[in-house]
């Protein structure tokens, strides 16, 4: 099983660059600036570790080493190979930043694809971060940031952080003004919060993706809705697990959501501080949720269905998927 999960097509819909660094990058460019640090100073190297509360991971695990663009740069030329290695062919990664400015950082990330996939075997799509934390003003001016940046790849914004720090309605006007400019809208909801946080990125903002949405498994309204509505959830279940939304793995309700026919996609979220990455996740839905291979793939064609590209590339990466399945399951 592993080696086919290996070798699978792959979408990957919900990573956050600034968590995805690969590890011996992410050590590389920290030994740059502090050149005695060593993994015994980061114990969420250790597979075994979990943090105590998403709060506790926002607080602790923020990243020093996206500082510049370049090192934007350098960090996205690695994680290129890295998602190439994994046999995935099209995601959409989230920035977040305060320091480095979004148009900064999109071409970084631009000429760093042009350089890594000349042949665009992987195609990737760039997610505004807007921060909770912020005032609405600012969330506007990052949403205009992203909007001059499309020509290196922005195609949507994501609300991200704690959900009890301030109500998406908020941000409202940022999602208009995304919306009108043709982005994509995704809001994380579901994971620091109740069903009620959902609902508000919904009715407020409009989203057709939610970044995890794991809580809705407590409102059987809002479950039909997302059906009824074919609203995505980009789920992450090792994050779930690390961060003790879920208390195992097993209680994840992603086979739930599936079954019942909720439009999910899996990803592996921040994989440098959740020791994980969207093979393993593929892994451990096999072997905690009996995801069979056609099952796995179902999920990437719900990733494509639901991305925020035209529907032209959407029938492109289709055709592909279906292409490399059934190269595989003839092999
Ligand atoms: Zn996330």
């Amino acid at each position: 099983m592993d080696l086919q999960v290996n070798k699978i097509p792959k979408v990957e819909m919900h990573l956050h660059i600034e968590g995805a660094i690969p590890r011996n990058t992410y050590i590389e460019l920290r030994r740059k600036r502090e050149p005695s640090y060593s993994l015994d100073q980061s114990p969420w190297h250790d597979d075994n570790y979990r943090f105590d509360s998403l709060d506790h991971f926002l607080n602790t695990a923020s990243p020093s080493v996206t500082q510049t663009a370049e090192d934007y740069r350098r960090i996205a030329t690695d994680l290129f190979q890295n998602l190439i290695d994994q046999n995935i062919i099209y995601t959409e990664i989230t920035v977040a930043s305060h320091r480095v400015p979004y148009y900064e950082i999109a071409q970084a990330i631009h000429n760093a694809w042009e350089e890594t996939v000349p042949d665009a075997r992987l195609t990737f799509g760039i997610l505004v971060g807007l921060f909770r934390s912020d005032n609405p003003e600012t969330a506007v001016e990052m949403v205009k940031q992203g909007i001059r940046a499309s020509k290196f790849g922005v195609v949507g914004v994501d609300l991200l952080a704690h959900e009890t720090i301030q109500p998406a309605s908020v941000f409202k006007e940022a999602f208009n003004i995304a919306k009108e400019a043709g982005l994509g809208l995704r809001s994380h909801a579901g994971e620091g919060a109740g069903s009620e946080s959902m609902w508000d990125a919904i009715r407020s903002l409009g989203v057709s993706r939610i970044a995890h949405g794991t809580r809705a498994v407590e409102d059987r309204d809002l479950i039909k809705y997302l059906i009824d509505n074919n609203i995505t959830l980009d789920m992450c279940p090792t994050s779930n697990y690390k961060l003790r939304v879920v208390r195992t793995i097993e209680e994840h309700p992603i086979r739930q959501f599936f079954d019942s026919g909720v439009k999910v996609t899996v990803s592996s979220d921040d994989p440098l501080f959740f020791n994980s990455d969207i093979t393993n996740e593929l892994v451990r839905l096999h072997k905690f949720f009996n995801f069979k291979t056609v099952e796995l793939l179902q999920l990437s064609q719900n990733a494509i269905d639901s991305a925020f590209l035209p529907q032209n590339k959407k029938n492109k990466f289709h055709q592909i998927l279906v292409e490399k399945y059934n190269q595989l399951m003839q092999s």
